[in-house]
């Protein structure tokens, strides 16, 4: 009998699920062959340094989430991720499979195989238990250097059988893109902070899942019973009896009070005093969009396109995009869609669009990739003008930070336009609005300006909390200062209000700010009229807002903006 285990994360989606645990890193990776022209040998040499190099950073990254646990667990832990980086740093199998590329012209996975087989084999003919360890060792390095090599997606979480919790080192938006919600149940990962966009992705899914977890890999083992509470940040291993009665007695709870609120599903959005507030949903997955309907959606207030372009190598074209767009904007019965410009970069990643940098989220993400790859907004913006001569569409920016960018954008899609007309297809006059995201804090402060270019704002309190703070929304080491009550995030989201108000432009927030009941009245009494947020969030949202009087929200936002200490902000808004 396995004893119980009970460790704590980040709450990062909430539900209780139980399931068997899928540990999903266990190595087994199809390893491509090919032999490599003379010419490309020193890039495929590149190509391992590289790996190695992400290889070194993830295990110390790895190190430091150790270091937090229990003294006895964190030294064990620390010895082994010591010795995993050591087989990377000038290493046998580094070195070997490095000479391996020159001299037998593989490819890097290859020759990391190769080289893994070899020190397998030599250890093995010495029938020493101890080296015997030291090989496993060996092969669960190279397991993560050829991942990082291939930057396959764990292809293997489509084929889970159903009830299963996926358990990871670290899952990527792309990797939880290819969760299929009818087989898994729960995930729960060491690494990967609140904001990040797997955390989002697992929110939109309405998958239970606790990020951050220390010590979760090496207690956990395939098969083994596991329970995920993602509203309270808990995850239990093999659970007694006891448990097991008392999370699910949690969980019939919880789904009660999902009946319950499904009453506000078809129930009007209106504050006490009949003020008629939007709520849209936000969209990373096409399959979203039933979810999204079914919760009461006014609309799609964000279209996240980056599935278009996770998963594969190649890029897709306007064919493929407008079907995607198209079906979006024809099955959402008329309400209005927003579709945002790709947004690659910082803690997302396409295979066909690289954008690496020494600082990502600093680099060439979003609108600034599109400028300069403009194929790709040329396509896009095509695809989504083609789209919306079959309903209601907007198009929204991401990572605008002047006015130049938005009249850059807007010429291109004026051009866009005229050779879409030039090839026969209709677009309509006028134009799509063109929004930009309010998402960099100088944006924000420059709202005014943004305000006479752009036709409306959507406020991004993700990136805008981790820009104005200097914290990696992605990292869960510093997520304990991600706070969106921070009166830095406030005023800056008063102040873009302000400043749409001016310029006359709509505007509404679309971060997960807007999914939280707690900041409803501090938002409306801000001036914010419609959100956008996860299909799950959605009634509760409404509940919130339909017992609440704009005069009561004013008078809530101003105590609150007059308030400096974040605690007594958050204590002010769970007294309301
Ligand atoms: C945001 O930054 O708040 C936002 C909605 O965009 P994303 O989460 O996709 O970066
Ligand atoms: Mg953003």
């Amino acid at each position: 009998m396995k004893s119980e285990r009970v460790l704590s994360g980040l709450p990062i989606s909430p539900g209780i699920a139980i399931g068997a645990a899928f540990v999903s890193d266990d190595g087994r990776i199809a390893v491509p062959d090919y032999r490599v022209a003379q010419a490309d040998l020193e890039r495929e040499r590149h190509r391992l340094t590289e790996a190695v190099a992400l290889s070194l950073k993830q295990l110390r990254k790895l190190k430091v989430k150790a270091a937090a646990l229990p003294s006895a667990a964190a030294e064990e832990a620390g010895y082994l991720l010591d010795a995993h980086l050591a087989m990377l740093t000038d290493s046998r199998l580094v070195r070997g499979a490095d000479k391996r590329i020159g001299e037998d012209r593989v490819n890097a996975e290859r020759a990391v195989q190769m080289e893994l087989s070899r020190i397998g084999d030599s250890f093995a003919a010495m029938g020493d238990a101890y080296l015997a360890a030291r090989g496993e060792d060996i092969r669960v390095v190279a397991a993560r250097l050829i991942r990082n090599l291939t930057k396959t997606p764990y292809a293997a979480l489509q084929r889970v059988p159903p009830g299963t919790v996926i358990v990871a080192e670290e899952l990527t938006p792309a990797d939880t893109a290819l969760i299929d919600p009818k087989r898994v149940v729960a995930i729960a990962t060491v690494l990967g902070g609140a904001e990040g966009h797997t955390a989002i992705m697992a929110r939109a899914l309405a998958l239970p899942a606790v990020l951050g977890v220390a010590g979760l890999l090496g207690q956990v083992e395939p098969g083994d019973t596991i329970i995920v509470d993602g509203g309270d940040g808990k995850v239990v291993i093999n659970p007694t009896a006891a448990t097991r009665n008392h999370y699910e007695r949690a969980r019939e709870e919880l789904d009660q009070e999902r009946r319950r609120l499904a009453r506000f599903r078809r129930q009007p959005s209106v504050t006490l005093d009949g003020t008629e507030i939007a709520l849209e949903a936000n969209l990373e997955l096409p399959r979203e969009r039933e979810l999204a309907l079914a919760a009461g959606a006014q609309g799609l207030g964000l279209v996240r396109t980056e599935f278009l372009f996770m998963n594969r190598d190649d890029l897709p074209d306007e064919d493929e995009q407008y079907a995607a767009y198209a079906a979006l904007v024809s099955g959402m019965e008329g309400k209005p869609v927003t579709i945002r410009t790709l947004d690659i970069g910082g803690d997302k990643i396409a295979g066909a669009v690289a954008s690496e940098g020494p600082n990502p989220a600093l680099g060439l993400r979003a609108v600034r990739l599109a400028l300069k790859e403009r194929r790709i907004l040329d396509v896009q913006l095509a695809a989504m003008l083609r789209a919306s001569s079959l309903g209601k569409v907007r198009i929204l920016l991401p990572m605008i930070s002047n006015v130049g960018e938005i009249r850059t954008v807007r010429g291109a899609l004026l051009q866009a336009a005229r050779r879409l007309r030039r090839r026969g297809i209709e677009v309509p006059e006028p134009l799509p609005p063109l929004g930009v995201m309010i998402e960099i804090p100088g944006a924000a402060l420059a709202a005014d300006a943004l305000a006479a270019e752009a036709d409306f704002f959507s406020i991004g309190t993700n990136d805008l909390i981790q820009y104005t703070l200097a914290i990696d929304r992605g990292d869960e080491q510093v997520a304990y200062l991600y706070n969106p009550l921070h009166p830095a995030v406030l005023r800056l989201i008063q102040f873009a209000v302000e400043a749409a108000f001016r310029g006359r432009i709509p505007i509404s927030l679309c971060g997960e700010m807007a999914g939280d009941p707690r900041f409803t009245p501090l938002l409306i009494g801000l001036g914010i009229r419609t959100f956008s947020m996860a299909p799950a969030n959605l009634a509760r949202v409404k509940q919130r807002l339909r017992a609440l009087s704009i005069g009561e929200a004013v008078a809530i936002a101003h105590r609150v903006m007059a308030e400096h200490d974040e605690r007594k902000i958050a204590r002010l808004l769970e007294e309301t």
